[in-house]
């Protein structure tokens, strides 16, 4: 395995603080946790959780990995926005309403349509900052 083909922790950190930083959601609540995702709001905590699963990401798998941070960033600034506790109770009528309508609680929720436009649209912009910053 060649070292290049990774991206290193430093680095990582780095495009995470560095996102972070310019959303300004470093006022929500921020969990280091050992998970299989790189990113995950949680909803009912108020919490933006950041794996400490992946030391290194492949290079391969940048696309995925902003992605997926840039998505739970969105729910972070949503949760910022309104307050977490309303943002929860926001979040649990718009499931529940899907659910009444028959449709599916998260596919067809509002808020996970958003925040992963706002990923797919901003995802591009990053990657290419980050590579010009040599960032992998
Ligand atoms: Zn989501």
């Amino acid at each position: 395995m060649l070292i290049k083909e990774f991206i290193n922790e430093t680095n990582k950190n780095q495009i995470i603080s560095t996102l972070l930083k310019h959303y300004k959601v470093g006022s929500v609540k921020l969990k280091m946790k050992n998970m299989k995702d790189h990113a995950h709001y949680d909803v009912d905590r108020g919490e933006l959780q950041l794996s400490t699963k992946y030391k290194t990401i492949k290079k391969s798998q940048v696309k995925e990995f902003l992605i997926t941070i840039l998505h739970e960033i969105y729910h972070a600034m949503d949760a910022k926005r309104y307050g977490w506790k309303k943002f929860k109770d926001m979040y649990e009528y718009e499931m529940n309403l899907r659910i009444a309508k028959g449709q599916d609680e998260y596919k067809d929720n509002t808020y996970e349509i958003e925040a992963e436009k706002f990923g797919q649209n901003t995802w591009q912009k990053w990657y290419n900052t980050f590579k010009k910053q040599q960032l992998f």
